[in-house]
């Protein structure tokens, strides 16, 4: 398989926001490579991707099934938009938290994701031309109590986009984040009515975030007309922090 289109690879992309994205970046012209962590995931998300696109399994805890996956995208082309978009959250108290609950949440938001973008890398600098889009959040600006784990590796992105920005902008290579608010997904599903009715309270635009508010801000920062931007958090969060 050969893309005959700009390649745009977005982990995560099963469910959520990261569907979200997958779809709006193929109807902006892209052919899009997804990830799932399962084989079930990974064959509907082909599905819902049609033939201007594919997926894979990625685990990116797991430094085996990303060099899986790299192998498998690098046979199709190289990326011209990377999305990491894949997340999870484990949350606990910080004095109840294990050493697991922490370290699985660093792994796959932040170790995880620098080594999937270091794999790319020799590629789009070979190309001479890039577009990495980190999704954070907006705790990573706010702290979280319950998320110490999920907060410091969103911060730890944010830190990570800046310094790569610097490192790979003579390649003409822009690197930047998002951070989403409140959306409503499976991930925020889990919370209680009351926690969710509390969070709501705090959002001047008085309702929670869609999946495609997200989408909207990753097809920007992908598209020619941000090539000057990089380096930047777009925060797309309904006013809850104005930072
Ligand atoms: P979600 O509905 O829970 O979906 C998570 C996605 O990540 C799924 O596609 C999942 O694949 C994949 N994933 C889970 N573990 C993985 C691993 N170890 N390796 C690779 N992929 C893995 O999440 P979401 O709400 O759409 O969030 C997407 C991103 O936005 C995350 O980075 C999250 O931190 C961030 N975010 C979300 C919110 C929000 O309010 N929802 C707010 C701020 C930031 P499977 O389907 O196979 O499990």
């Amino acid at each position: 398989m050969t893309a005959s289109k700009p390649l745009a690879v977005v982990t995560g992309a099963s469910r959520g926001i990261g569907l979200a994205i997958a779809t709006s970046l193929q109807n902006a012209g892209f052919f899009v490579i997804g990830s799932a962590t399962s084989e079930s995931g990974v064959a509907k998300l082909r599905d819902a991707l049609g033939e201007q696109g594919t997926a894979f399994t990625l685990n990116l805890a797991d430094v085996q099934s990303t060099e899986s996956f790299v192998a498998q995208v690098s046979a199709i082309g190289t990326p011209a938009v990377l999305v990491n978009n894949a997340g999870i959250t484990s949350d606990n108290l910080s004095m109840r938290m294990k050493d697991e609950e922490w370290q699985n949440v660093l792994d796959t938001n932040l170790t995880g994701t620098f080594r999937l973008i270091r794999s790319f890398l020799k590629g789009m600098m070979k190309a001479r031309y890039g577009r990495i889009i980190n999704i954070s959040s907006v705790v990573a600006t706010m702290g979280n109590p319950g998320q110490v784990n999920y907060c410091a590796s969103k911060a730890g992105l944010e830190g990570m986009t800046r310094s790569l920005a610097q490192e790979l902008g003579s390649r003409n290579i822009t690197v930047n984040a998002v951070a989403p608010g409140f959306i409503a997904t499976d991930m925020t599903n889990e919370l209680t009515d009351d926690q969710k009715n509390a969070m709501l309270a705090r959002i001047p635009l008085q309702r929670y975030g869609e999946a495609a508010d997200i989408a909207h801000a990753v097809v920007y920062l992908a598209s020619a007309g941000a090539g000057y931007v990089t380096g930047q958090i777009l925060h797309v969060n309904g006013g809850l922090n104005m930072g």
